[in-house]
C-alpha cells in the first residue's frame, strides 16, 4: 500500500494551499458578513484556471485526477465555504451534463466560458416539495415541436439567482416516476426563465442561493442532455460518488479551518495561570479531533483512489461523506467550546465554521437517506 502523493499531486497541493491562504482565506470573514457574491475574488481566482479542474487539457482544463480534485475541494472549503460552493458548482455539477452530452455549440456557448469563469453555472434538482425524493419532481418538460416546453419552480439553487445557465431536472413522463426524469439546459435570457426568491441562509453566505422559475420555457431539442429519454437518474448515479466524496472533502476543509483556529487559541489563551492547552480536558479534545479527522481523511482519499481506478466506490463514497460530515460537526462544536464566549461573537471565526458546517448535512444526501442506502446495500434484498 502506497500513500505517497505523486510529484504532480504534491506540487498541486502546495500551490492550492498557498493560493487559498493568500487569496481566499483572508476574505472569508468579509464574504460571510456582507453575504454578497464576491465578484472581484471570482475574477481573480477563476483567472487561474481552476474551474477546468476535472476537464481534459485539450479543452482548456487541468485534467486533475480524483486525488487532486479532493485536495482542491478540501482546501477551498478551508478558505471560505461561501466562495467554495460557487466555485465547485461551476467545476462539477453545473457543467457535468453539458460536458458529457452538450453539442459543440452548447460547449462553445456555455462550457468553455464557464471553465474560464466568464459564465456562472448551476444545477437544479430541488423543489419546495421535493429534495431527496427525486421521483416527486413536479417540474415538467413536454415535447413541443422540435424542442421541449418546461414548467416548474426549483428551490435552494446554488448560484441560481446569478447563473448564466442551468441544468434542470424535469419529468418527461410523470407516470414513470424516477424512470421519467431528464435533464435540460436552460440559458439566461430564454423567455419565461427567471430568478425568484433569494434565500437568507444560516451559513455558506456569499454564495447566492435561491429560486429559479420556468414559466413556459421553450428550449430546442439539443438542450435535452442525455442520449436516451428517461435515463436522467442513471446519469446522476454516474457522478454521485464524486459529489459525495467532494462534500466529504469540503467537510475535511471546514474541520481543518476550525481546528487550526482552536489550536492557536488553546496555545495562547491563559486561564488559572497557564495556557488552556496545558489542561488535560482540552488536550483530549485535540486528541479526539485529530484522530477523527485522520480517519475521515483516509476514507475520503481512499474513496477518491477507488474512483480514480474505476472501482465500485458507491459504499465508501456514501460512508465517507457521512462520516466526514459528522466529524466536521463534532470539530466545529468542540472549537466553539475551546474558544469560550468569543466563539459566540461574530467578530471571531468559530461561529462561521459552526454555521457553515450545517449545510453538509443536506448536500450529497441527508444522513438518513445515506444510512438507508448503506444498510440496504449491505443486507441486500431479502
Ligand atoms: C446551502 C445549500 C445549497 C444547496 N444547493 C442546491 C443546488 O444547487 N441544487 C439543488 O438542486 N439543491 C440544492 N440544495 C438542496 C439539497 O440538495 C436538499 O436540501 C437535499 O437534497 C435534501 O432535500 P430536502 O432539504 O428537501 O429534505 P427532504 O428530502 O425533504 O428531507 C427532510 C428530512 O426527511 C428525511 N428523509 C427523506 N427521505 C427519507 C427516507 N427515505 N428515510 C428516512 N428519512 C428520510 C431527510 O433525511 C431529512 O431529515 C442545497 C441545499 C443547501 C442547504
Amino acid at each position: 500500500m502506497d500513500f505517497t502523493l505523486t510529484e504532480q499531486q504534491e506540487f498541486f497541493k502546495k500551490v492550492i494551499v498557498d493560493t487559498v491562504d493568500k487569496m481566499v482565506a483572508p476574505k472569508a470573514q468579509e464574504i460571510d458578513e456582507k453575504d454578497e457574491f464576491p465578484w472581484e475574488l471570482w475574477k481573480e481566482f477563476t483567472s487561474l484556471g481552476y474551474l477546468g479542474l476535472r476537464y481534459p487539457e485539450e479543452i482548456g482544463g487541468m485534467n486533475a485526477d480524483k486525488i487532486m480534485c479532493m485536495t482542491f475541494y478540501e482546501e477551498i472549503a478551508r478558505g471560505s465555504v461561501g466562495f467554495a460552493q460557487s466555485v465547485i458548482m461551476n467545476i462539477l455539477m453545473g457543467t457535468y451534463f453539458i460536458y458529457r452530452f452538450g453539442s459543440d455549440s452548447i460547449k462553445e456557448r456555455c462550457l468553455y466560458p464557464a471553465m474560464r469563469g466568464e459564465k456562472i453555472a448551476t444545477m437544479c434538482f430541488t423543489e419546495d416539495q421535493s429534495g431527496s425524493d427525486l421521483g416527486a419532481t413536479r417540474t415538467t418538460a413536454v415535447k413541443d415541436g422540435n424542442g421541449w416546453r418546461i414548467n416548474g419552480t426549483k428551490m435552494w439553487i446554488t448560484n441560481g439567482p446569478i447563473c448564466d445557465f442551468c441544468t434542470v431536472l424535469a419529468t418527461t413522463d410523470p407516470s414513470k416516476g424516477l424512470k421519467g426524469l431528464d435533464f435540460f439546459l436552460v440559458e439566461k435570457g430564454t423567455p419565461g426563465f427567471s430568478s425568484g426568491q433569494i434565500l437568507n441562509k444560516l451559513g455558506c453566505r456569499g454564495t447566492v442561493t435561491g429560486e429559479l422559475v420556468f414559466d413556459n420555457v421553450w428550449v430546442p431539442e439539443e438542450n435535452l442532455l442525455g442520449e436516451e429519454l428517461g435515463k436522467g437518474v442513471n446519469y446522476v448515479g454516474d457522478i454521485l460518488d464524486e459529489v459525495r466524496l467532494m462534500t466529504g472533502a469540503m467537510a475535511l476543509g471546514i474541520a481543518k479551518g476550525a481546528y487550526n483556529e482552536g489550536l492557536e487559541f488553546a496555545r495562547k489563551r491563559v486561564a488559572f495561570g497557564q495556557p488552556i492547552g496545558n489542561y488535560q480536558l482540552i488536550r483530549e479534545k485535540f486528541a479526539d479531533m485529530d484522530t477523527l479527522m485522520n480517519a475521515a481523511r483516509l476514507m475520503i482519499y481512499y474513496g477518491a483512489w477507488m474512483l480514480e481506478n474505476g472501482m465500485d466506490s458507491r459504499l465508501i463514497a456514501a460512508e465517507a461523506k457521512m462520516f466526514a460530515t459528522e466529524v466536521c460537526l463534532k470539530v466545529v462544536d468542540e472549537v466553539t467550546r475551546i474558544y469560550g464566549a468569543n466563539a459566540f461573537a461574530y467578530e471571531y471565526t468559530p461561529q462561521r465554521y459552526f454555521r457553515d458546517a450545517r449545510f453538509l448535512l443536506y448536500g450529497g444526501g441527508t444522513h438518513e437517506v445515506l444510512k438507508d442506502f448503506i444498510g440496504r446495500s449491505i443486507i441486500g434484498k431479502l
